[in-house]
């Protein structure tokens, strides 16, 4: 008999059979308050029923129609729909299958696009686990060891993370001055502007521990991308399709990036992701330098429109405003009651809660068993932060005000029973 690679060592023991809304059935029949969605994938709900119905009738007409042999109905009429919702001027689209191959193309092109070739990243960014993405990841060393050397080329300038300048005084406005010169000073002595193809940078750090990013920190992205002809690329994988409460995590900052990636809520659980540019930025890229055998799937591109219109007719960007609102109050109320718990970071649904220790250091050990507290009562919920210190909540967007009640008074037993 064959098992499971430790590699995928789950981080709840539950054998799941079927999923509706936010509610996940195991094997035993008990029922679980998914506040994972797949890791922010399952923006719609589990099996949402129009989702499924697209992804049912598209498998009875067309599974693979590959997207460089033919174009298929599904990958045009979702190339189309996505015109209506990418940010002006980000009108030509390359799809792939997971955020990581997202960050290699996004890589690739801005590489192609300028014949520069180093990439400016932020600490704390997560961008994926292909040797290419690893190599653009900053949030923890576990994604990065043991399996040197990783792509050259890359240079890490400070992100304004208030917890990181809380110890040198600094407030948002301070901490954004100081990673705006600290970048400057990358500029001049690690990557020259002439090298320097890209910044790559989320819009609210993700794995990195939901640490939204600034308007001033992002004009000044956009002002030194202008002045030195470097591209600006958003990592919206996580961010995207109404997670933070704005269609895109960039709405809140007024950004506008030239290179933009989205993968995760797209499709409601199917793989599929992709890069968005101008036509002027990805006619760079050389025909064939880029592709895969299963980019754009067409079951995946039918639910992926079915997920948009879900989208949109059940209004679902402005309830994961509301819902991330309500959910933040509670878990601000309830983390009152507790030294352990330094506050709720994040935005819309997207939100994490930091575990300190009694010396306000991060606390994995304290957030991990948190986490396994609450998915015995029923809870289900993933850690995330550089030191893995934080409880990270994102349900589906689909989640009700009942269900995040609901959630709360779990949340508020399980911190009783572990602190
Ligand atoms: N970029 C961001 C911001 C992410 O959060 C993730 C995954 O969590 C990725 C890229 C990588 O996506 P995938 O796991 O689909 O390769």
């Amino acid at each position: 008999m064959a098992t499971l690679s430790p590699l995928l060592k789950q981080a709840t023991p539950v054998v799941a059979t079927h999923g509706q809304g936010v509610n996940l059935y195991d094997t035993e029949g008990r029922r679980h308050l998914d506040f994972t969605a797949g890791i922010g994938v399952t923006s719609t709900g589990h099996c949402h029923p129009k989702v499924v119905e697209a992804a049912q009738a598209q498998v009875g007409k067309l599974i693979h129609g590959q997207y460089t042999t033919i174009m298929h109905e599904p990958l045009q009429r979702l190339t189309e729909r996505l015109g209506d919702v990418l940010p002006a001027g980000l009108d030509s689209l390359f799809f792939s299958n997971s955020g990581s191959e997202a960050a290699e193309a996004a890589l690739r092109l801005a590489r192609q696009a300028t014949g520069r070739p180093n990439i400016v990243v932020f600490q704390g960014g997560f961008h994926g686990r292909t040797v290419a993405a690893a190599s653009l990841t900053t949030s923890g060393t576990k994604f990065k060891t043991g399996f040197a050397p990783l792509m050259p080329g890359v240079v890490v300038a400070p992100f304004p993370n208030p917890r990181h300048y809380r110890a040198y005084g600094f407030d948002a406005e301070q901490a954004t001055d100081f990673a705006l010169r600290e970048l400057d000073l990358v500029l001049q002595t690690q990557s020259a502007p002439a090298d320097t193809a890209a910044f790559l940078v989320e819009p609210v750090l993700g794995e990195g521990g939901y640490v939204p990013g600034n308007r001033r920190f992002f004009e000044g992205l956009r002002q030194r991308a202008d002045e030195h002809g470097i591209l600006l690329i958003l990592d919206e994988v996580q961010t995207g399709f109404g997670r933070t409460g704005e269609f895109w995590g960039l709405d809140h900052f007024g950004v506008s990036p030239d290179i933009m990636m989205f993968a995760k809520g797209i499709a409601s659980g199917f793989p599929i992701s992709g890069i968005a540019a101008s036509e002027e930025v990805m006619s760079k890229a050389r025909p064939g330098s880029q592709g895969g055998t299963y980019g754009a799937n067409a079951v995946a591109c039918a639910a992926a429109l079915a997920t948009l219109e879900v989208i949109q007719e059940e209004d679902l960007v402005h309830n994961a405003a509301a819902r991330g609102d309500q959910l933040r109050a509670g878990l601000e109320r309830v983390g009152g009651q507790h030294a352990q718990v330094a506050g709720v970071t994040g935005l819309g649904l997207m939100l994490a809660v930091e575990f300190v220790d009694a010396d306000g250091e991060p606390d994995g050990a304290t957030s991990a068993a948190v986490q396994q507290e609450a998915a015995k009562r029923g809870l289900l919920l993933l850690n995330n932060g550089m030191y893995g210190q934080n409880v990270r909540f994102i349900p589906a967007l689909v989640v009700s005000e009942t269900e995040v009640d609901e959630a709360l008074e779990l949340w508020e037993e399980t911190l009783a029973a572990v602190l």
